[in-house]
């Protein structure tokens, strides 16, 4: 048996219970938040927002990255992935110890339109959440904030501040009919998660859809699997150049962004073609930067990644810090129920300095609150 290997996840989930509205809010409203309605024969899930529906296909077991054990009637192959006590010990068994926790059935809450029934539902889920995250100082859960209204917005970021919250959970596109992020409406709310040291959470893959019900399947035919999974990961790359081109990162020194799931290699290049661009085009740059794009990128944003070996020389070779390993539990796409295997082929070969950094480090820049891992 090789020794037991730790790391912190920035990019977990949790899974809500299937009536998680209707416990918390008037039914009138709860009916409209999201669902998912799984078919007898568990191939497909119709999801429902707010009069809205679309069909997603299930992952299955027996293809790859499909742990064995996984079950697609209700998607929980994980017995923690919505028990907070039961969670410790899947963490414990994994090698996990501190965790940014998203939420899941909340990602879909971004198509609704209703600014009052999006504020009602990110109460509801967010109130659940601190719940959760009091279970343990391991636990990191990130607020749902209801951007269809800015005050909502606001006023959402200090409540859950207060009640201990340290990260937000944006989608890596703006919700139907609000501005792009570079936008000046926005400055209230970066303003407000700064002065509340909250960290800005993008995660890939949360993109609303646009009131023709579109579905989140863009390809079709050959190659549209993989061309809709490569495409899923440019949101937080757009983000990540909304946040640094519009000087959001140059106004706010302290806010710090994190990009969950996406991977970390894009970084040094984004950060590179910002700079070319700034050099080479600066009479059109705009607003003027105290600092050159790549800069902002290397000092206050985060990545993480579940299995990518081009990662690691992100950090060793090409000087980003900011590499951060996540999870992804309970996830398919990520390591249960074989983290440690992924941790020993990531991580034995590389410098102890590294490693730990990558593991460890990055998160705890985030969330110093977070208790150090026992002995690493
Ligand atoms: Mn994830």
């Amino acid at each position: 048996m090789s020794e037991k290997i730790w790391a912190n996840s920035g990019d977990s989930h949790l899974v809500e219970p299937e009536d998680i509205w209707q416990t918390s809010m008037p039914s009138r409203l709860a009916d409209r938040m999201p669902r998912s309605v799984k078919d007898p024969d568990g191939q497909w899930e119709t999801i429902y927002v707010d009069g809205q529906q679309w069909r997603r296909r299930m992952p299955r077991p027996g293809t790859i990255g499909v742990p064995v054990g996984f079950d697609p009637d209700t998607q929980e192959h994980a017995p923690g992935a919505n028990d907070p006590d039961l969670r410790l010990k899947d963490l414990d068994q994994e090698g996990v110890w501190g965790e940014v926790i998203y939420p899941s059935l909340g990602i879909w809450a971004h198509n609704i339109g209703d600014p009052h029934l999006l504020r009602e539902g990110s109460r509801a889920l967010n109130d659940w959440a601190i719940a959760f995250q009091n279970h343990s100082s391991r636990y990191v859960c990130a607020a749902a904030v209801p951007l269809l209204d800015i005050d909502d917005a606001v006023a959402e970021v200090q409540r859950t501040a207060g009640l201990g919250i340290h990260i937000a959970f944006f989608p890596t596109k703006e919700p139907f009919g609000r501005p792009p992020f570079q936008s000046a409406e926005w400055e209230p709310l970066w303003s407000a998660m700064e002065e509340a040291s909250m960290v800005v959470g993008f995660h890939i893959g949360v993109e609303p859809h646009t009131p023709d019900k579109r579905t989140a399947v863009i390809h079709r035919g050959p190659g549209g699997a993989l061309l809709n999974f490569g495409e899923n990961t440019f949101g937080v790359q757009r983000c990540t150049m909304q946040m640094i081109a519009s000087g959001v990162l140059d106004r706010h020194p302290n806010l710090k962004v994190l990009n969950s799931e996406g991977g970390a290699t894009w970084g040094p290049l984004i950060a590179d073609r910002l700079d070319e661009a700034y050099r080479a085009h600066g009479a059109a740059v705009q607003p003027r930067l105290s600092k050159l794009p790549s800069e902002y990128l290397y000092s206050q944003v985060y990545a993480t990644f579940q299995h990518d070996r081009s990662a690691i020389p992100t950090h060793t070779a090409m000087g980003w810090r900011n590499v951060m390993w996540g999870s992804d539990y309970p996830h398919h796409e990520g390591t249960y129920p074989h983290t440690q295997k992924v941790l020993h082929e990531l991580f034995d070969d590389i410098g102890p300095e590294a490693s730990h950094r990558i593991r460890i480090g990055a998160f705890c820049d985030l969330f110093p609150h977070v208790p150090p891992i026992p002995g690493a």
